[in-house]
């Protein structure tokens, strides 16, 4: 297994609508494996194909519900049903995510408190899960990364502007930016 580099915005495969799988070979199982060793030196709760530079839809998640139920997987191809979004402001400390493609920030989004996640894993078997709060916005999350989304993009408008001025700060926003987890020092 390989920790791989964790691409920062501006790199073009982040922000490009991921290509469904197809074939399922040990390229595949490689990816995957190596996913979830970045998500978990990273530290992140959530990672998709897209955020290690590749264009498959493809995602892992490990979370730990209230009750320390643990739910960890890979979901490929996946869907997502979701219910209603509240057009409410966000709150700043209940509904802040970060991002491991903009990392050390974070910003206040509403989401879906239910989302319904089906796919597949890496055996073709099928998933689907149920999930609420902090599980289905993690779903919400990555499931965007597919669609060549980050959550900085579906921010209100308020926070757009500082958006830019960070992304400018820091130099993101160009292509070939990317961070490796264990050896560069961020928080995200
Ligand atoms: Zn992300």
């Amino acid at each position: 297994m390989t920790i791989r580099p964790i691409c920062i915005t501006g790199e073009p495969v982040l922000h490009t609508v991921a290509e469904e799988v197809k074939v399922f070979d040990n390229e595949l199982r490689q990816l995957v494996e190596d996913m979830y060793q970045t998500m978990d030196e990273a530290p992140g709760v959530g990672l998709a194909a897209t955020q290690v530079g590749v264009g498959l839809r493809v995602f892992t998640y490990n979370w730990t519900e209230d009750d320390g139920t643990h739910l960890r997987g890979v979901v490929i191809n996946p869907e997502l049903e979701l219910g209603p979004i509240s057009d409410d402001e966000p709150d700043d400390e209940t509904e802040s995510e970060g991002c491991l493609s903009f990392p050390t920030y974070r910003f206040p989004i509403k989401r879906a408190d239910y989302a319904l996640l089906t796919g597949v894993d890496l055996e073709q078997n099928p998933v689907k899960i149920e999930a609420h709060g902090w599980l289905a916005r993690i779903f919400q999350h990555e499931f965007d990364h597919l669609d060549g989304l980050l959550y900085i993009d579906k921010l209100r408008n308020e926070f757009k502007v500082e958006v830019e001025e960070i992304t400018n700060e820091e130099g993101w926003g160009v292509d070939g930016l990317s961070w490796l987890p264990g050896k560069d020092k961020i928080e995200a």
